[in-house]
């Protein structure tokens, strides 16, 4: 079995490479053989020279928010590569793999094509907070109703002939609306928002665990965490792109650590006396 990662760490992202790529390999599906893609504009990346499996694919920085928005195209420049793997998934580059991941509890059944993984941020929140696309003119639009669930882009994968499919229906649906001069309000992700909740039998969807917030408090086991930028520098930072609701976003996120932080201290100084 062969599961084909595709990494995309262009610009300051370069910096969560060794972190994922050790906790991968201990945790996630161990006795896999893994072939990572990693789409970067990094000059070299540890770990490449004595791993075969570790391909560095060059990919300029296209800024923000391209480097995720154009990650379908970035993909299918590189078909020839991938689709030569039996599951392939995208991951974002600030994954950690915590604890052991199974292939049972990860990839997809005989009856599943594709794995999507729920947003922490969404998963008890009513269907009228989900941020799906409300412009009827982009090709992400999609009408909330009944049933349907807010997924987080981070995770996005599933069997390689199905996920490839899904990729050139996203690229394709992406291209269309930058012709339209549209971008998506949460860009990648709204597309797969709306792939998914259109397409719906043979998904298999994964709980919060697996995309769990660095420093928030939720009721799942955190198998997979997602890294906080907010103590890193931010998410504008990062992206070298200054966008309002993301520093608010960040800032808000920064305090909070900060009053945690204090308020363990005043209980170490209490517990102390
Ligand atoms: N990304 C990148 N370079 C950038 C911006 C984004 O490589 O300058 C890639 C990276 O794989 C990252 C993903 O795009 O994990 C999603 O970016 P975003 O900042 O949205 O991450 P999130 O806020 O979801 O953690």
């Amino acid at each position: 079995m062969k599961i084909g990662i595709l990494y995309i760490c262009t610009g300051k992202y370069e910096i969560f490479w060794k972190d994922f790529y050790l906790s991968c390999e201990k945790n996630f599906i161990p006795e896999a053989e893994k072939e990572y893609f990693v789409f970067t504009d990094a000059p070299e990346i540890d770990f490449e020279k004595d791993n075969k499996n570790i391909h560095r694919i060059y990919q300029e920085n296209l800024g923000w928010p391209g480097n995720t928005l154009k990650r379908y195209e970035i993909f299918l420049k590189s078909e020839d590569l991938i689709e030569k793997t039996d599951y392939l998934f995208y991951l974002n580059a600030n994954i950690l793999f915590l604890k052991k991941i199974t292939a049972q509890e990860f990839l997809p059944d005989n009856n599943e094509k594709i794995v999507v993984c729920l947003h922490a941020g969404y998963y008890n929140k009513p269907i009228k907070k989900y941020p799906f696309e409300k412009n009827p003119r982009s090709t992400a639009y999609l009408e909330k109703k009944d049933g349907m669930k807010y997924y987080q882009g981070a995770i996005n994968g599933g069997k390689t002939d199905d996920f490839i499919k899904v990729i050139k229906i996203l690229d394709d649906n992406i291209e269309k609306d930058l012709k339209n001069n549209i971008v998506a309000e949460w860009h990648d992700e709204s597309h797969w928002n709306w792939y998914i909740n259109t397409h719906t039998s043979g998904v298999k969807i994964l709980s919060p665990s697996y995309l769990y917030p660095e420093g928030v408090s939720l009721p799942f086991e955190a198998k997979m965490m997602i890294r906080e930028k907010s103590l890193l520098g931010g998410s504008s930072s990062f992206r070298n792109k200054i966008e309002l609701r993301l520093v608010i976003n960040d800032f808000k996120k920064f305090i909070k650590k900060i009053l945690s932080k204090l308020k363990t201290f005043n209980f170490k100084n209490d517990s102390a006396k």
